[in-house]
């Protein structure tokens, strides 16, 4: 699928110079990173962000920046293809980009996140680029932010590679799911007070009755269609929230 939105990396530096911050001051963040995923791809942490944010940004007026590819990666380190950067590593290269788009004339920031493997990091990045260039960032994790979606559509919540991250991936690059392995990819039920190290399956769920990978696309494009439409309503609130009450 081909990008939609203002993309950063496409502007030329007179045109940017223009636009940012008179027409537009908000900047959204793809931010992934390269990890084992039952049957879709390694990039499914990568892919989803970068969708919903080509979704969400004209929106909002934003520009898309090129995404952060690499990320911290753990309990699926073990797997063919995982790949991690240190925690202290991706932070400071977060705060760095965050502080980097304060510097550019951008006040707002969307960072929306796909693994949940560094959430701490992105939170301390956005603090630090607060701090250093007065940026304010909106960190969105964004299957956290959506249970009722997996309800709604499959029936039940997933998990790590369930039905959500696969129907991210069939919603928009169906050619790249494996529909040919899920016969042999199991899921594993993580439980409380076990951890594995690494962890025994590359799909990991919460119960039995969790939401397994789905190959049905009209399911999966409806499901993103509400995680998209869930996005949009918490970043208006949080706007909406910042220029009532700051100004900005
Ligand atoms: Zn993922």
């Amino acid at each position: 699928m081909a990008e939609s939105g203002l993309h950063l990396k496409n502007l030329n530096w007179r045109d940017f110079g223009k636009t940012v911050p008179e027409k537009t001051d908000t900047v959204f963040l793809p931010v992934g990173t390269i990890e084992a995923h039952g049957v879709v791809p390694l990039g499914t942490d990568i892919f989803i962000p970068e969708y919903l944010c080509d979704e969400l940004a004209p929106r909002f007026d934003g520009i898309i920046a090129p995404a952060v590819n690499y990320g911290v990666t753990r309990t699926l380190i073990a797997y063919p293809g995982s790949h991690t950067v240190t925690s202290a590593t991706f932070e400071a290269y977060l705060t760095e980009i965050l502080t980097g788009f304060g510097q550019s004339g951008f006040r707002k920031a969307v960072v929306m996140n796909g693994h949940g493997g560094h959430i701490g990091e992105l939170k301390s990045a956005a603090r630090a680029a607060y701090d250093e260039t007065g940026l304010f960032s909106l960190v969105l994790h964004w299957w956290d932010m959506v249970p009722d979606a997996a309800k709604e559509v499959y029936g039940a919540e997933g998990g790590h590679a369930a039905a959500e991250e696969t129907a991210g991936i069939l919603a928009v690059y169906p050619e790249l799911v494996r529909t040919e392995y899920m016969e042999e990819t199991a899921a594993y039920v993580r439980g409380p007070g076990v951890s594995p190290y690494p962890v025994p399956a590359s799909i990991l769920v919460e119960s039995d009755e969790s939401a397994l990978p789905d190959p049905d696309v009209a399911k999966a494009k409806e499901y993103m269609k509400r995680v998209t439409e869930v996005c949009a309503e918490t970043i208006k609130t949080v706007f909406d929230g910042w220029k009532k009450e700051l100004g900005r």
